[in-house]
């Protein structure tokens, strides 16, 4: 299978990334600064690359992300820090995201920094969910001295780094590692618990925490009511990621992935979890993949690179269909749609649903207080920043700002680390 360009970027050795860094103008104004959504210090740590200084590149980066070879490798840096790179107007950017991944690989091999651990007594959090946002708070809390403990409803923690971005993305040993790195930091996690059926956000308060972090993300992919939904064969897209995930960690058989090697499969929708399921399907040995999605190329929601990689390794599209019924027996065969103004049919023998997610009502149903609006999105402040209706209980992430990405969940969650922080000393000087 070809490698995208994106792909290829991302792994350099030492000499290609001191040669990348080297190009960097070091603007006064560094534009790839202003469109980072964490304000990462890009021409700075660049820089100290470009002199061979990876210690000092890796401190530089510390200091805004728990995550960097995460970000390095799945941040859209297209719209991002590539995007307003001034070089752009040469047709040839840095690439800011391969050198931010090349330096946290170097730093994973090498232990280039040596976090100083705090001693944990500034206070008791509870982080529910352990995905970009949750592992965000929890290491930035640790950071400044708050005894954190995660409670993780699947077997691992990662939430969609592990579970949903597929590994020729984001490979599941580079998410484990930042993990352990967090962890080093004094966080507990507890995983195989659900918040809201094992035990509730009250018994929470009950076991003496000062604060509560929700960071459940979407976790209910939206559905396509049309005719013929019942049929076996028509899945959400994240469900058949993360039984692959699951099948590459050996935690599942193959028969319980809901595709089989020769199957032609249908997805609808084109956004980026589309693309992934897309793309991941034929790796896994789909015999064809035909995206169908209801408006034009123009109006898709995926990253233009993310759609040129699943287009150049083969999958199909079929712009302006809008799907009117899943056909078969008892098991879907194909999937009707209409498009300019007639009725056509795909054949399918699986049919995958790519057309949004969002949040349980678990958590929220099984307490009292915490507000959302019509959609279940958790409703939250600006003093303390990112405290819902309920006092002590903070939310941030996808849970809070509808489906996003990996480093907008990190800023908003930096941003309530810094709330509960402030909300918990004010709550112990009040004790005193
Ligand atoms: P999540 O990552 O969803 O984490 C939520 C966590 O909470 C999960 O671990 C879940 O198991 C846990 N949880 C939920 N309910 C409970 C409960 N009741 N009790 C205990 N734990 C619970 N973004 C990018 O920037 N780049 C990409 O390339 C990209 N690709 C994507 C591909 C896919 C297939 C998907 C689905 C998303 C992708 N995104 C991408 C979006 C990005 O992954 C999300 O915006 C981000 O993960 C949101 O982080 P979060 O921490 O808010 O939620």
């Amino acid at each position: 299978m070809a490698q995208s360009e994106y792909e290829k970027n991302t792994s350099y050795t030492m000499q290609e990334a001191i040669n990348e860094a080297k190009r960097c103008l070091r603007c006064k104004v560094p534009a790839c600064q202003k469109g980072c959504p964490i304000n990462n210090d890009i021409p700075d740590f660049i820089y100290q690359l470009s002199k061979g200084n990876l210690g000092e590149a890796r401190e530089i980066l510390a200091k805004k992300t728990n995550l960097p070879a995460v970000c390095g490798r799945v941040c859209p840096h297209e719209k991002q820090c590539v995007g307003h790179c001034v070089l752009n107007a040469k047709g040839n950017p840095i690439q800011v995201g391969g050198l931010e991944q090349f330096i946290a690989d170097f730093d994973a091999e090498m232990g280039l920094i040596k976090e100083n651990i705090a001693q944990k007594t500034r206070g008791k959090v509870a982080v529910i969910g352990s995905g970009p946002a949750g592992l965000t708070v929890a290491g930035d809390l640790a950071r400044e001295g708050f005894n954190v403990i995660i409670y993780e409803n699947e077997s691992e923690p990662g939430g969609v780094l592990l579970y949903g971005i597929p590994e020729f993305r984001l490979p599941k040993a580079v998410v484990r590692r930042e993990i352990k790195k967090i962890e080093a930091l004094g966080v507990t996690f507890l995983t195989n618990v659900t918040v809201g059926k094992d035990l509730t956000i009250d018994d929470m308060f009950s076991q003496n925490f000062d604060a509560i972090f929700i960071g459940t993300g979407t976790a209910l992919a939206r559905d396509l009511e049309i005719e013929g939904r019942e049929k076996s064969g028509v899945i959400q897209s994240t469900y058949f990621l993360r039984m692959i995930a699951l099948y590459n960690a050996g935690s599942v058989d193959e028969d319980e992935v809901p595709v089989s090697k020769e199957d032609k499969v249908v997805i609808v929708g084109a956004g980026n979890v589309a693309m992934d399921a897309a793309r991941t399907a034929l790796r896994y040995g789909a015999s064809s993949v035909t995206i169908v999605y209801r408006k034009g190329l123009e109006d898709m929601p995926a990253l233009k690179t993310e759609y040129k990689s699943a287009l150049d390794e083969g999958v199909e599209f079929i712009w302006y269909a809008d799907p009117v019924e899943f056909t078969g027996d008892h098991t879907v065969k194909g999937l009707k749609f209409k498009k300019d103004g007639e009725i056509k049919e795909i054949e399918a023998d699986v049919i995958m649903l790519a057309v949004g997610s969002r949040p349980a009502s678990r958590i929220v149903s099984t307490t009292t207080g915490i507000g959302v609006n019509d959609s279940g999105y958790v409703i939250t402040k600006d003093k303390p920043y990112g405290m819902t209706t309920r006092k002590g209980v903070f939310a941030g992430g996808d849970v809070v700002h509808k489906p996003a990405t990996v480093v907008l969940a990190m800023k908003e969650a930096k941003k309530v680390a810094e709330g509960i922080a402030s909300y918990v000393d004010a709550i112990k000087l009040l004790e005193l």
